[in-house]
């Protein structure tokens, strides 16, 4: 086992995992590789100062954001527009009604000795709760 180092940042001691071995800087919570990380990019940035003043607002100048180039796409260009929209309500509708495996048993239960089959008529979903509606299988 490699021996024991101090993480930089929380001061905490950790082993470094054996592949990594030097190379580990910190203990591995996703805080403090957070933290390293934002050191080595201001040092990174520090050693190259002119490194963002390159061609990237130059060309924002004059083609403006990427948001700005889609919509103006669409504005020239209708029938992608038109096409696309019939694509989106397409697939909505199919997401929508697709029904979620008529035909089998979705969960197979044992309560006790008694196995017993249930399937899965609907399922919908709110952004917080998810809704299914069981009921008992025929088969
Ligand atoms: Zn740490």
């Amino acid at each position: 086992m490699l021996a024991r180092r101090r993480c930089p940042f929380c001061r905490s001691w950790f082993y470094p995992h054996p592949r990594l071995k030097d190379r580990q800087k910190t203990c591995g919570r996703s805080s403090c590789r957070r933290e390293h990380k934002r050191l080595s990019n201001q040092s990174w940035r520090s050693q190259h100062p002119d490194y963002f003043q390159g061609t990237y607002p130059l060309q924002k100048e004059v083609y403006g954001t990427r948001a700005d180039g889609k919509r103006r796409y669409r504005q020239q260009h209708p029938d992608y527009v038109q096409r696309n929209q019939v694509y989106v309500r397409n697939w909505r509708q199919q997401r929508r009604s697709k029904p979620l495996s008529p035909t089998s048993c979705d969960l197979h239960l044992k309560v006790g000795s008694t196995s017993t089959s249930i399937a899965i008529r609907q399922v919908s979903h709110t952004s917080r709760d998810i809704f299914v509606t069981l009921c008992p299988s025929t088969s």
